[in-house]
């Protein structure tokens, strides 16, 4: 008898081997399947989230933000988090785990925000239809007598969008309420002013023209009429703009999907400041003599060191080469990257650096410009600005934030091996999926991870194989900002934080100018979590790293850790790791 069970319980398990082959073939074409229904679902229930996606058939949809477009979100969440417990997470490939995961976490948060997030009742700035249809004006992905067919089409629903947000708003805070009469007045220039020159270049007739124009100023009327109604609104007990401590847990684990909580990220973060403080006070004592020479050193080391980064930010380029100095080091990564063997780079793939596009002057800097989902054919541009016709101080301000030391770690964290190396990888494993709900914190995480691992390694040290003192001074106060604005957006949202004390942490702790600090504060009170993708991501990839090279010891590689964890595309850093982790099981 117990013969006879061994025999059938041996070729079950032979055919239950044979099976889950087949069943995870089956299993992840089925949710190959599922993910393109589930897309399309998403973009027919959010056109404008669509439309700037690139995906355009539901151009002439306007969602009119009322209770039945909230139950339909909510009945779009349940059925889809219904059909994912279908799956069987463990038969889909690390792609299709990692997919189906951030699906649900898309889902839930969805419904989160409706249910207990409840922006659309107190941030009347969620309320601003500008953006959408400048879009549909600026980007050239149809005859422009075509756009303005859908724009007309669109046009229609505005003033309706405004009625229902209106009945939404809820004791809004203050800030937002500010921000959306502002923004809103701002937006109308859309249907005022663009419009019109896009009219005049189109094929229209001219009584199409017409009914265009009416229609817009009706939308534009609205909008004029939401910032009134807005600054009349009686609201005497505003509620605060600072989120609380049950809110923002939530928010930061449905946003950042990161391995620790955000109590955790805080506490994480004032470390690290302590700690940078102290790295940069010891550079300070170093490099004083060489600077200040017989010069008494303050006794107070933020101040000691303020002095330091101002003396050494005097180095810069000056306006008119600011363009080329930044053209100049991408050739010297590349060769730094290759020479030190640190990550494989595609030669077929060369980032195209390129002077800013006109619709975009005005921004200096450096910027990655990626091909949308639909247009995976597309180039990916480094746009450089130029700072030609800026104001001689305005000008000097910023060459003075963006000194020889920070330019080299700007060119770093945007372009090679920052976001442009990353984005190369993640187009190897291909996910619309990752493409629409990419993790931030993964993508911002990588690219901060990166100037630390590129100075590591001894980047900007020419012969002597080392970084500077100087280099490594700067590079301290650039990090600071990511951790402070952490420590920032915890701080305030959660522990009540004053302006006060926040301008005096980010100008006396973090080095930032008044200008930027005002800026920071500004922003801190209109988003909440955003602020931390930077440290969270950072912090769990170089953990990671620290983690994998004590385990695999003398067998651990930084080329092919890198390559590892840049193959799973752009996913939420704690997956990465549990698949990582898996594989060298
Ligand atoms: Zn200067
Ligand atoms: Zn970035």
């Amino acid at each position: 008898m117990k013969k006879i069970l061994a025999v059938i319980f041996a070729s079950v398990s032979l055919v239950a081997c044979n099976n889950s082959t087949q069943t995870m073939a089956d299993q992840n074409a089925k949710f190959d399947a599922y993910k393109a229904n589930f897309i399309e679902g998403l973009w027919k229930l959010n056109p404008g989230w669509a439309s700037s996606a690139g995906y355009h058939k539901y151009d002439s949809v306007l969602v009119v933000p009322d209770e039945a477009s909230r139950a339909a979100q909510i009945a779009f969440c349940n059925a889809n988090l219904d059909s994912l417990k279908d799956f069987d997470i463990n038969a889909l490939s690390d792609n299709n785990k990692t997919d189906h995961r951030m699906i649900e976490n898309q889902l839930k948060a969805t419904e989160w925000g409706i249910k207990d997030g409840k922006a659309y009742e107190w941030d009347p700035s969620g309320y601003n239809v500008a953006e959408g249809f400048a879009n549909m004006l600026n980007n050239d992905y149809d005859s422009l007598d075509n756009r303005l067919h859908n724009f007309y089409l669109r046009l229609a629903f505005v003033p309706a969008y405004y009625e229902a947000a209106k009945k939404n708003i809820k004791n809004p805070t203050t800030e937002h309420t500010q921000l959306a009469i502002d923004q809103n007045l701002g937006g109308t220039s859309v249907f005022e002013k663009d419009l019109q020159d896009a009219l005049q270049k189109s094929g229209l007739d001219v009584q199409e023209k017409e009914a265009i124009t009416a229609r817009a100023k009706e939308a534009a009327d609205a909008m004029k009429g939401f910032a009134e109604w807005l600054r009349q609104l009686k609201n005497e007990d505003p509620r605060s703009f600072r989120l609380g401590k049950a809110l923002y847990e939530k928010k930061f684990d449905y946003e950042i999907q990161s391995g620790y909580t955000a109590e955790q990220i805080f506490d994480k973060a004032v470390q690290h400041k302590n700690e940078l403080h102290e790295k940069m006070y010891g550079i300070t004592q170093q490099l004083w003599p060489k600077y200040f020479g017989g010069k008494a050193m303050p006794s107070d080391k933020l101040v000691a060191i303020k002095q330091m980064i101002d003396t050494l930010s005097i180095n810069h380029v000056q306006p008119d080469s600011f363009q080329a100095a930044i053209e100049k080091q991408i050739p010297e990564l590349e060769a730094f990257i290759k020479e030190k063997d640190l990550i494989y780079l595609d030669p077929s793939k060369p980032l195209v650096v390129r002077k800013e596009p006109e619709y975009m002057a005005g921004v200096a800097g450096a910027s990655i410009n990626a091909p949308g989902p639909y247009d995976k054919n597309g180039n990916t541009y480094y746009n450089v600005g130029s700072l030609s016709g800026w104001p001689k101080d305005k000008a000097e301000s910023y060459l003075r934030e963006y000194n020889d030391y920070i330019l080299q770690i700007l060119n770093i964290h945007e372009a090679i091996p920052g976001h442009y190396t990353q984005l190369i990888y993640a187009n190897q494993s291909p996910s619309i999926i990752k493409s629409i709900l990419g993790n931030n914190a993964m993508i911002e995480g990588w690219a901060v991870y990166a100037e630390r691992m590129m100075l590591e390694n001894g980047y900007s040290g020419g012969a002597s194989g080392q970084a500077s003192p100087e280099m490594w001074l700067m590079y301290y106060k650039w990090n600071l900002r990511s951790t402070c604005n952490t420590i920032l957006d915890y701080s305030v949202h959660v522990k009540n934080m004053s302006k006060k004390d926040a301008l005096n942490m980010l100008v006396n702790e973090a080095f930032q100018q008044q200008a930027e600090a005002e800026g920071k504060w500004k922003r801190v009170s209109v988003t909440q979590v955003q602020l931390c993708c930077y440290f969270t991501g950072y912090t769990e990839i170089y953990d990671l790293r620290e983690e994998m090279k004590k385990k695999l010891g003398d067998k651990f590689n930084l080329k092919q850790f890198h390559k590892k964890f840049l193959s799973y595309g752009s996913a939420p850093v704690k997956y990465i790791k549990e698949l990582m982790e898996q594989e060298s099981k």
